[in-house]
Formats: structure tokens, sequence, C-alpha cells
């Protein structure tokens, strides 16, 4: 049994291809992908959470409304 030439090509694929921090550009953890570290994906969470992504409609408006007697 020689099956060993196949085993010993050095072609070996990476599982993903190295992408870049969203937030800071450094190079994504494996354990935080896609993000650098665990810091960054709560910057992201927190963007999100803090409305930028959000419609900040409801209260807002219905506040505006009110104060308009
Ligand atoms: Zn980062």
């Amino acid at each position: 049994m020689t099956d060993d030439t196949k085993k010993s090509g050095s072609n070996v694929a990476p599982l993903r291809a190295p992408r870049p921090c969203p937030e800071c550009g450094r190079p994504s953890h494996r354990e935080h992908y896609p993000f650098c570290s665990d810091r960054c994906r709560n910057v992201d969470l927190n963007r999100w959470l803090s409305g930028s992504y959000a419609i900040p409609v409801a209260d807002d408006e219905a506040k505006a409304d009110d104060d308009e007697r």
C-alpha cells in the first residue's frame, strides 16, 4: 500500500479565505469570525441595536406630535 503519495501533497486548501474584520480591518479570528475579536463583534451588534439600522419612526414622531399642541 503506497497511498502516501497522495497524502503528502501539500495542496491543503484553507477552510475559509482570510477576511479582514469589518470593524477594524484586522485579520478576522476563527473564533469570532467574521470579526477579529469579541469586542468588534459587540461593536457591530451594538450598532444594530442602537438604531443605525432600525427604523427610528414610532417614538420620535409620536413625541413630536404630542408636543405640538
Ligand atoms: Zn476588529
